[in-house]
């Protein structure tokens, strides 16, 4: 039999390590770092971003419930950081003009710049392959790196991997999915160039949009396949003729399955030319266009969550609710998307999320409880793997949402000496205040950041 003694080299230390560098880590790192910790950023990509660059998802849901913006502070940063370097106005709308296109190059180096100027170091190209584990604490988590593994070890740990990948290897209880661990179904992202965007605005205007020639061929029997879920393609804003397009699922994939992966990257790039070929001959507007890339991150909306101390539920959804340890405030409706070829659950699901949409100026609180799994004492988890039921989670774990619960998990790392169940809530809340967080509309410390 083969075997090896493995000596691990430590590789770095940090106060604070953040693993994961999609929106959730980025706001998490650099919250942190303004709040006087030592950062440390690790990601397998050799980009920043996650989902929102190499998983091209083409726009920030709504950042706001139209009164307040609800992701003030590092999040709203990064959005008029972007769309300052466009040369555009952000959008800070709701569920009917909220949406703001994403420039994944432009964004990419939004984030690199942020991490610098705030002093978090970066190491990329490295996968979390294992945890090192003593008394309740995670000592460090193990990387594959082109050199074999190597270990880099922190005091506060902030699992911002999407897949709640530290807290599973850490041995934290978490949940998958719905019945029989189904999740919803991902889809794989693409960019297109030469979109005539003006003319496609003016076929919307007249009511020819995107959705209705689809869902008229679909009727017809004459769409590459019947697929109720079909978003669409969005423009930056900026004057350019690329688009990028949330096009398609992926049906009955485990999205920790490795094989399942592999398939489903697969299945997403033959979806990806399906689409390309009816837009080119279908939809006004496309004739030119071309397709550049499909992701290099699958689009995975759903896989693992933490059991933590708290989990935000449809009741508190439905309630509107408030808490004592709130970190933030969230207005984003309930997105379920199908998990299996099944038009009926899809249609279903669409009704479900138009039925759930909150009114302005509705929004509902994110307790502290839900970054932190039972049982670790140093270890934080924000982003799209938080404590919350299903639906909850469907509504959160859009990018406004997970750079709310980035940002609050950072600064609450910073302040953590042995348990992250110590930090002083009001600290907390005092500090999320300065960075721009929005704590709700009767927090009387609360310093005006309407729109
Ligand atoms: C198809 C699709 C369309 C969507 N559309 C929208 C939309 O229009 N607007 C919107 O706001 N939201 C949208 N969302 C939701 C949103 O994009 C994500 O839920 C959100 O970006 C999650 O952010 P995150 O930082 O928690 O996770 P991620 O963006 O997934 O980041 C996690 C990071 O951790 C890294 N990582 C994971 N495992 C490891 C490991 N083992 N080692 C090292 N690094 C690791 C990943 O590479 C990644 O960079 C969409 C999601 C999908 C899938």
């Amino acid at each position: 039999m083969l075997s090896k003694t493995i000596n691990l080299k430590i590789l770095a230390h940090a106060e604070v390590l953040v693993c994961g560098g999609g929106v959730a880590g980025v706001a998490a790192a650099v919250a942190a770092a303004r709040n006087g910790a030592d950062v440390m950023i690790l990601e397998q990509n050799g980009c920043l971003g996650g989902m929102a660059t190499a998983g091209m998802v083409p726009s920030f849901a709504p950042m706001s419930d139209g009164i307040n913006i609800l992701c003030g502070g590092i999040g709203e940063e990064i959005v008029r950081e972007m769309c300052r370097r466009l040369g555009i106005k952000a959008r800070f709308g709701t569920w009917e003009n909220g949406w703001q296109g994403i420039n994944p190059e432009i964004l990419k180096c939004v984030f690199d710049d942020m991490l610098q100027e705030a002093g978090v170091q970066t190491l990329l190209n490295v996968k979390i392959a294992d945890v090192m584990l003593g008394g309740g604490r995670i000592a460090g988590v193990i990387v594959a790196t082109c050199e074999g593994l190597k270990l880099l070890t922190g005091r506060v740990f902030v699992d911002t991997t999407g897949d709640a990948v530290v807290a599973a290897l850490a041995g934290a209880e978490i949940e998958i999915g719905g019945k029989d661990q189904l999740v919803m179904s991902p889809t794989l992202c693409v960019q297109y160039a030469n979109v005539d965007h003006l003319r496609m605005e003016e076929e919307a205007k007249a009511g020819n949009t995107l959705w209705k020639i689809w869902f008229e061929h679909l009727q017809a029997g004459t769409t590459p396949f019947p697929e109720h879920h079909m978003v669409g393609l969005f423009h930056t804003g900026a004057d350019s003729s690329l688009a990028g397009g949330n096009i398609g699922h992926i049906y009955g994939v485990n999205c920790l399955d490795e094989f399942e992966l592999s398939r489903a990257y697969r299945e997403g790039r033959r979806i990806a030319r399906l689409y390309y070929d009816f837009f080119r001959q279908q939809v006004p507007g496309c004739e030119k266009a071309e397709l550049l890339a499909t992701a290099s991150m699958l689009g995975i909306r759903e896989s693992r969550r933490i059991v933590g101390e708290y989990c935000l539920d449809f009741n508190d959804y439905l309630k509107r609710a408030s808490f004592a340890d709130e970190i933030g405030r969230f207005y984003y409706p309930i997105d379920l998307h199908a998990s299996e070829d099944d038009s009926e659950e899809q249609i279903a699901s669409q009704r479900n999320l138009q039925s759930s949409i909150y009114k302005e100026g509705e929004n509902y609180g994110i307790p502290y409880r839900c970054l932190i799994p039972k049982g670790l004492k140093n270890l934080l988890v924000a982003g799209r793997c938080l404590s919350a039921d299903r639906r909850v989670l469907s509504s959160i774990r859009v990018m406004p949402g997970a750079m709310i619960t980035g940002q609050a998990a950072g600064v609450a790392a910073a302040l953590t000496r042995e348990d992250v169940r110590d930090v002083d809530i009001n600290d907390l809340r005092r500090r999320l205040r300065t960075l721009g967080a929005f704590l709700g509309s009767n927090d009387t410390a609360q310093t005006a950041i309407n729109i």
